[in-house]
């Protein structure tokens, strides 16, 4: 890989900045990195807190370079994005997760991301097919995490997508809400099965009267839907009881359980049993 490298390195101008250097890089090593086998999938729980029990485990993409060690999913997506990788390493994705999922106990739920440019690739519906064909998982027990971006672009054939994968068993739950421009309207486009309540209010729920009014709101609305909300990026006792009491389904964070790969998983709620 080293040699490699810098035949790589020879073809840029002397001039060329660093920074346009470094990606150039990033995107020729992200272009070897799945026939090299450096992705894994981490997985990190989701309690339904009525129940007590974990319902769920989101998978998020792990990229262990050679020589950076673990690239945040936040860096190297959207340069797969751009190069046209993303189809290939969503169908990856897709795949390991199935696969993974298969081995879990009947009742637990796996979560993939997905983004908005493999809804403009017509093979998506037949990659999450073929993905519940080969493992054998129940489509029931997939779930389809997609941002507002996805809803943004040509919207009636993003729905009609929508409605197709829908037809196939699976859930699909809107990521990062209340962050875009117009959520609620999103809201009327599709039935969404669940709302993942963004990050951002509630790392400030238990500082700032407004993140807790949006919050009481979010889950209010859901209800009322009929969709589940499950609270995202929960790190402390504190916020966990913010949320029980505003009625959220389910919570999901550091404070339930870290991302981990698929072999340390633990299905039963030992972190709850223990405090
Ligand atoms: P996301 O879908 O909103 O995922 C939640 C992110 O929050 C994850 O970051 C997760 O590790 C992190 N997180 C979970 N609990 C906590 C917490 O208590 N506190 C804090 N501060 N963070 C927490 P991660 O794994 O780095 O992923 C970042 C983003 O990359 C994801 O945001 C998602 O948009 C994207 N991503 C990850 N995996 C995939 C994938 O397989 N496909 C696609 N298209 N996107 C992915
Ligand atoms: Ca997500
Ligand atoms: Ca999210
Ligand atoms: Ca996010």
């Amino acid at each position: 890989a080293k040699s490699d490298r810098r035949g790589t390195y020879r073809f840029f101008e002397p001039e060329m900045d660093a920074q346009l250097q470094a990606r150039r890089l990033l995107e020729a090593d992200l272009r070897k990195a799945l026939a090299n086998d450096e992705f894994e999938l981490y997985y990190q729980p989701q309690i339904n807190i009525r129940r007590h029990e974990i319902s769920g485990f989101e998978a998020l993409l792990r990229w262990r370079h050679p020589e950076r060690g673990m690239v945040s999913p936040a860096e190297f997506i959207p340069v797969a994005e751009d190069i046209g990788l993303i189809a290939p390493l969503g169908d990856w994705v897709l795949e390991r997760a199935c696969a993974e999922a298969a081995n879990w106990p009947k009742d637990i739920k796996v979560a993939v991301n997905l983004s908005p440019v493999q809804f403009r690739n017509r093979a998506l519906v037949e990659s999450v097919d073929k993905a519940l064909t080969r493992s054998g998982l129940s489509p029931s027990r997939l779930e389809l995490e997609i941002t507002e971006s996805v809803l943004l672009q040509d919207n009636e054939t993003t729905v009609a997508t929508l409605h197709q994968l829908r037809e196939l068993g699976v859930c699909v739950a809107m990521d990062d809400f209340g962050t875009g421009y117009s959520s609620l309207s999103y809201l009327r486009s599709f039935p969404f099965d669940k709302i993942k309540i963004d990050q951002s209010f509630v790392r400030e729920l238990t500082s700032r009267a407004d993140c807790l009014a949006i919050v009481h709101s979010i889950t209010r609305l859901g209800a009322s839907l009929g969709m589940i909300t499950t609270a995202e990026g929960v790190e402390t006792e504190e916020q966990y009881q913010q949320l029980r009491a505003a009625g959220c389904t389910e919570v999901q964070g550091y404070y339930f359980g870290r991302p981990q790969p698929a072999r340390d998983l633990v299905f039963s709620l030992f972190v709850e049993e223990r405090r």
